[in-house]
């Protein structure tokens, strides 16, 4: 059974494109429920471990640097079949290849800057929010 709950990350392109608030914005409308949320800042090994999987990948290093560029505000998210709904409204990786109307193509500038990180699994949704959050900040 699929599970109701994933994890996100408003990246920094976004953050300093002043678009936050419409990216929560249409979180919300479609449906998410915010369970926690907070706004802070990667130090570049903290953005290394965070992408850990991707360790040997050729982008990497911009990866990290990038992520760990400016503040970022992370989100626990409830809905029912979460982790594929939300992948759905935040579109393809390259926001050239996004849907029209979802996020990445309304709001990502490239690849790598691509405004908002979406979980690809139940498992790595709940990894992914215990890296950020303790229980006292979920609600
Ligand atoms: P996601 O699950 O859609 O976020 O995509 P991935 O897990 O494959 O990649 C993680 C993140 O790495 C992406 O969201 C981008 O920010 C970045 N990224 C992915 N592919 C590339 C690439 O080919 N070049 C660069 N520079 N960054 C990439």
């Amino acid at each position: 059974m699929a599970g109701n709950r994933t994890f996100t990350m408003v990246k920094p392109d976004a953050m300093e494109a002043g678009n936050a608030g419409a990216i929560i914005k249409m979180i919300q409308e479609a449906g998410f429920k915010i369970v926690a949320m907070k706004m802070t800042k990667l130090s570049e090994e903290r953005a290394g471990q965070f992408y850990a999987v991707h360790k040997e990948r050729p982008f990497y290093k911009d990866l990290t640097a990038y992520m760990s560029s400016g503040p970022i505000i992370a989100m626990i998210l409830e809905k029912n079949n979460a982790v594929e709904d939300f992948r759905k409204l935040i579109g393809a990786t390259n926001p050239a290849e996004a849907e029209e109307g979802t996020i990445r193509k309304l709001f990502a500038k490239s690849i790598e800057a691509n405004a908002i990180h979406g979980s690809d699994a139940d498992e790595t949704a709940a990894q992914e929010g215990n890296f950020f959050f303790a229980e006292t900040e979920r609600f």
